[in-house]
């Protein structure tokens, strides 16, 4: 079992990561001292396979929950399914410290959140995290949101949870493609940050693959760790943070093109990288051999490094909207080594372009 402590100057918190961590939910939330009624928001999915099992420890935990379960799929991140929560938590006279947990990946993780965040202006929010993703990219950082029609995440406020549960057994029921999306996102945390995780990942693709116990709980540990990192240094998303965005300038071009649907996040995210790889190189700050490692472990982790169906132009114009574009000025988050940023706001237009060209599918 593996603890991360996000060390935030107020509500701090653990990140406990593990395999059969039922004792460790229920022991959690006796000591939380909790209103005796809670709620447990989940995904249809997920809700399927887990709820049993949740709903024995939380009961043993001395909280009676109920389980609200949404339609799986970021559809159901809107305000509309926010308020039938809301409701519902009403009508069963929830109070202040009533916990809210979620118990899924991203999509359950924003939405629940949000709603924790809001609900009463506040009640005590647990994440209990079913995805690769979510374990390692949502359950730190606090960020919670839903969608508005006209754009992703737009309504959301920063909601720290009092804790987070990743047990390793959840990964074994999760699709495979949601495993490597996930991935998408821990390679970037090696990229950025470590080069000796990186190198890890590199020397361990097919115990990863195999979804080996030790490798799972070094890779998600390691990985909310940096997060942790680099996220108490910057809670609020001013300087330090905007590293975690390496990868997702053109990431966040090629969804938005391909409207969400043939790429999913960390696929995006693995091409995305791809591309900022490039533009380092081209800018002569990484080297040939660090950028052909970039692309080779993306590869051999089964993520794509080249998108199709984008068209370059609209890929250009996307990224100058980017919401870390600040007055038309792109902040390109780029390496100068595997293991160490450098961000870099002169890229010239003729570059960008070329390197877009090389991760676009003919
Ligand atoms: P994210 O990738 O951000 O976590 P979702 O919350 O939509 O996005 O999760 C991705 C998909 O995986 C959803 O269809 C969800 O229901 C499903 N899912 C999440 N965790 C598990 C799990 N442990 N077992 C099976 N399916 C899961
Ligand atoms: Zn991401």
């Amino acid at each position: 079992m593996r603890k991360v402590r996000v060390d935030l100057p107020v509500n701090g918190y653990d990140i406990t990561i593990g395999t059969g961590l039922d004792e460790e939910l229920e022991e959690y939330t006796r000591a939380q001292r909790f209103s005796s009624k809670g709620l447990v928001v989940t995904d249809s999915n997920v809700g399927k396979i887990y709820t049993e099992r949740v709903s024995a420890a939380l009961q043993k935990a001395g909280v009676d929950v109920e389980f609200f379960t949404v339609q799986a799929g970021e559809t159901s991140k809107s305000l509309e399914v926010a308020e039938k929560i809301y409701t519902r938590a009403i009508e069963r006279g929830l109070d202040r410290h009533s916990p809210i947990f979620a118990l899924g990946g991203g999509v359950v993780g924003d939405l629940t959140g949000f709603v924790a965040a809001t609900y009463m202006r506040g009640v005590p929010f647990v994440q209990i995290a079913t995805s690769l993703l979510a374990q390692v990219d949502s359950s730190v950082g606090g960020k919670v949101a839903v969608n508005h029609r006209l754009g992703k995440n737009m309504i959301g406020a920063f909601y720290q949870p009092k804790f987070v549960m990743i047990d390793l057994s959840f990964i074994e029921t999760l699709p495979k493609r949601e495993i490597y999306t996930g991935l998408g996102e821990i390679i970037k945390y090696g990229a950025i940050y470590d080069e000796a995780f990186f190198r890890y990942l590199e020397e361990n693709t097919e115990k990863i693959q195999a979804l080996a116990e030790a490798s799972l709980e070094h890779i998600i540990g390691r990985s909310c760790e940096i997060k942790a990192e680099v996220v108490t240094q910057d809670e609020k998303e001013n300087g330090l943070r905007r590293i975690l965005n390496f990868g997702h300038t053109m990431a966040h071009a090629i969804e938005k093109e391909t409207n969400y649907l043939r790429y999913n996040h960390g696929e995006a995210v693995a091409i995305g990288m791809c591309g900022a790889a490039y533009i380092s190189r081209e800018m002569g700050l990484l080297s040939e051999d660090d950028t052909e490692r970039i692309v080779n472990l993306i590869k051999s982790l089964n993520l794509p490094t080249k998108a199709d169906h984008c068209r370059e132009e609209a890929i250009f114009e996307s990224t100058l909207h980017d919401k870390k574009t600040v007055n038309g000025v792109v902040h390109w988050v780029l390496l100068d080594k595997i293991g160490h940023v450098s961000e870099v706001t002169e890229v010239p237009e003729e570059t960008a372009k070329k390197c877009m060209r090389m991760i676009l599918a003919e």
